[in-house]
């Protein structure tokens, strides 16, 4: 390491990213390129000599920018966010700075200690019940993203259940979501060993406002013990990635309690809303759950990486994924005073993700964390706003956090069906098929403008477009820009279509 070059090149990143920040808005924001752009422009093999920086910065503007989708550009309304700060950036820094690899607590004791504070402020930002935090005798630890969340907690109730009825009784094992749990679940379910026949996505409604019933899993629950299965494992969502539904925690808690099983919140994209007050009664019940996450790199400015999880049995989790080789034994673990996180997720290495957390924290402070959320639902509201107030478009789903759901409306789409000789259970069929592929040729022509981003969904045969709000360079015109898009092309294709 040359102290001298490092501060050079580092300069140079910065003013890179710098630029990049400043004309992120001019680029197109879905990338523009064709499969296998990349391989056209660089060479095949590794260069054999050193090349100065500025040959290679030249090529990432070239080459890499124009295949970024720009995640961080104000008019990326897609997906859910993963925004960044400058408070993230640096502690990424610092991260890689020292880039030690706190597995244990005598391999770096401030990388462990760190983590455990802020998870406990965290957890208290959050009005976690007590028993989550280690000041309550649970704790939290950083990880990846939230299908390692689910996969160390599915671990911990499996062996928790495998204890008592034997490791062969793993092909009964059954777990729980709804069709609207994310699809991590399943994959997590499957690498921890469930036999995928035993993996239930129970069916919501728009009666439920896609919230997963309880009475619908008593039964299903009553069914599967009836024909010999073990209940293991229930996750919940608050805030589904399809349409934010919230599912009801606490009388699902309270059913999963009389059978024994661990329940799971996954608040992957809503968990940061609830450090505001007003959107902290969409965890209420959580007081019944076993594990809570949430990706603060979603929504808390804490840039990829940054999965937070709670558990009110941190042994749980120990007993099932711990460790102990004869090269990591050391007085502090034996001593049994110390946390060792490596025995809280699957890897050995974990990088000190806890010092960008500490310094979002930090450097913003809790009051504008609730102003950079709120003011994001503010805008998801105008948003909202200019849809209702075009006749031609509904809000498909109630709007709960800064997410909106909307389409263009059947009844927009006048003429169709007309004169076709069909029963009327056909017809409706037939015109919400036609209403779908009308909203899915918007999205693609929205997207293919290069001027904003935006996703979608299928909710109960419904093709919804999403529009969600929450990349940092947000401004009110961006909004306003991004609805007027919208409105253009739905002029042109609803013009086309004789409507
Ligand atoms: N759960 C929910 C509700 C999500 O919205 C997402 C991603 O958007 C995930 C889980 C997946 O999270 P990860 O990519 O961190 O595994």
């Amino acid at each position: 390491l040359d102290l001298g070059e490092f501060r050079r090149q580092e300069q140079m990143v910065v003013d890179f990213l710098v630029n990049y920040y400043k004309n992120v808005e001019k680029y197109p924001v879905l990338s523009q390129v064709e499969p296998g752009y990349l391989s056209k422009c660089l060479p095949s093999s590794a260069p054999e000599d050193e090349e100065p920086l500025e040959a290679i910065l030249d090529d990432v503007h070239r080459y890499i920018v124009p295949g970024l989708t720009h995640w961080q550009s104000p008019t990326f309304f897609a997906y859910f966010q993963t925004n960044t700060s400058t408070a993230a950036i640096l502690g990424e820094m610092l991260c890689a700075g020292f880039s030690v690899a706190g597995f244990n607590w005598v391999s770096s004791p401030a990388a462990t200690e760190l983590e455990s504070l802020v998870m406990d402020w965290l957890g208290k930002m959050l009005d976690l019940p007590r028993p989550f935090l280690f000041s309550g005798n649970g704790g939290g630890v950083i990880e990846g993203n939230t299908t390692e969340a689910m996969i160390c907690t599915l671990i911990a109730a499996r062996e928790r259940v495998l204890r008592r009825s034997g490791h062969d009784s793993i092909t009964k094992l059954v777990v729980y979501g709804s069709d609207q749990t994310h699809c991590s679940f399943q994959k997590a379910a499957r690498v921890v060993g469930i036999d995928p026949r035993n993996i239930r996505a129970l069916k919501t409604t728009q009666s439920t406002l896609f919230g997963l019933s309880p009475d619908l899993l008593r039964k299903a629950i009553r069914l599967d013990i009836d024909g010999g299965l073990i209940p293991l494992y229930l996750c919940t969502t608050v805030g589904t990635t399809s349409v934010t539904a919230v599912d009801p925690l606490e009388p699902l808690c309270k059913v999963a309690s009389e059978f024994g099983m661990w329940v799971h919140v996954d608040a992957a994209y809503a968990g940061s809303s609830c450090i505001c007050p007003e959107y902290r009664k969409f965890l209420n019940g959580v007081e019944f759950a076993d594990s809570f996450s949430f990706n603060a790199h979603k929504w808390l400015l804490t840039s990829l990486d940054c999965c937070c999880l709670w558990v009110k049995d941190p042994n749980a989790l120990v007993k099932s994924l711990s460790t102990d080789p004869e090269y990591l034994k050391n007085e502090a673990t034996e001593s049994k005073q110390v946390v060792d996180y490596k025995d809280w997720q699957l890897s050995l290495s974990r990088r000190f993700r806890a010092l960008k957390l500490w310094l979002v924290l930090r450097i913003y402070g809790v009051r504008n964390l609730r102003s950079h959320i709120r003011n994001d639902c503010r805008l998801a509201k105008l948003f909202e706003e200019l849809v209702v107030k075009d006749g031609r478009f509904e809000v498909v789903f109630p709007r709960n956090f800064a997410l909106v759901c909307f389409r263009i409306r059947p009844s927009a789409v006048t003429g169709m069906a007309n004169g076709q000789a069909m029963e009327d259970e056909d017809r409706e069929a037939w015109k919400l098929n036609e209403v779908n592929k009308l909203n899915a040729r918007l999205l693609h022509a929205i997207n293919a403008s290069g001027r904003v981003f935006i996703t979608h969904t299928e909710v109960g045969g419904i093709y919804v477009l999403r529009f969600a709000v929450g990349a940092i360079l947000v401004r009110e015109r961006h909004v306003i820009m991004a609805w007027t898009v919208v409105q253009e092309h739905a002029n042109s294709l609803l013009s086309m279509s004789g409507s």
